[in-house]
């Protein structure tokens, strides 16, 4: 896997300034932030072969970077069950971006674990030009965007700091478990937040990190979709 600098670099090269998924997810990864398991395909049989490899059900998105909200333009495909599954998927991709972005460019075919439904969390990092690098916290889908339930703290974040942030946000209870649902793994938020500090605090060129939504289970955590823009 290339390291953090080379993929900085390869996307500057290219005058990027956002991240691909799979490049920034290859981030995550090595900053010990746990990601789906991912393969990028460049052809159908490709496809057909990482799917098996991750096993089904499996998530196919385009790899573009003229495509920056996949979902929005048919370009995520999520339950795919069988390998005929993922060959008409895999048009169905390709079709839906030639429909609504033309002249996208298509780096690949992200084939993905599909994470289970669990709790979702969301944690992001957003460079302020006088305080440097500050990190949010907040639960997934209506808590952050409806109700703005989500709290701050200036980089870097001790643990005791990443503990007090999934502890303060409003929807907070929910993560230790109601109407007999299993509590959260709340140690792995606490550590994808001191991880994401990590890397932000050693990445300046870091302008914005989206982990957004990160599954929260009884054990441990996953994050599906992961986007970082550069300065
Ligand atoms: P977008 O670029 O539009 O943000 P995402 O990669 O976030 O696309 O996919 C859209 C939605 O599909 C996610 O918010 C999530 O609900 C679901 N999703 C994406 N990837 C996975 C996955 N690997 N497992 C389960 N659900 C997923
Ligand atoms: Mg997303």
């Amino acid at each position: 896997m290339k390291k953090v600098n080379a993929i900085f670099d390869a996307a500057r090269s290219e005058g990027r300034k956002y991240l691909l998924e799979p490049e920034a997810k290859a981030i995550c990864v090595q900053y010990g932030i746990p990601v789906t398991k991912f393969e990028v395909a460049t052809n159908e049989s490709e496809a057909v072969k990482f799917a098996k490899k991750i096993g089904f059900p499996i998530v196919l998105k385009v790899v573009s970077p003229d495509i920056i909200h996949k979902f929005d333009v048919g370009a995520v495909i999520l339950d795919v069950k069988t390998e005929a599954e993922v060959g008409s998927a895999y048009d169905a991709i390709q079709e839906n971006v030639n429909k609504y972005k033309p002249n996208a460019r298509i780096v690949g075919l992200l084939v993905q674990e599909m994470a289970h439904q669990s709790t979702e969390v969301i944690v992001g990092a957003t460079k302020d030009p006088q305080f440097g690098p500050a990190l949010m916290f907040g639960l997934g889908g209506i808590f952050v965007e409806v109700l703005k339930d989500v709290t701050f703290r200036i980089a870097p974040i001790s643990e005791s700091d990443a503990r007090e942030m999934v502890t303060e946000v409003k929807a907070s209870p929910i993560l230790k478990g109601y109407r007999g649902q299993p509590p959260a793994d709340i140690k792995a938020v606490v550590e994808i937040l001191m991880n994401t500090s990590r890397l932000v605090m050693e990445h300046q060129e870091i302008k914005e990190l989206d982990l957004n939504p990160i599954m929260v289970y009884e054990k441990g955590a996953k994050t599906v979709d992961a986007r970082i823009i550069l300065e």
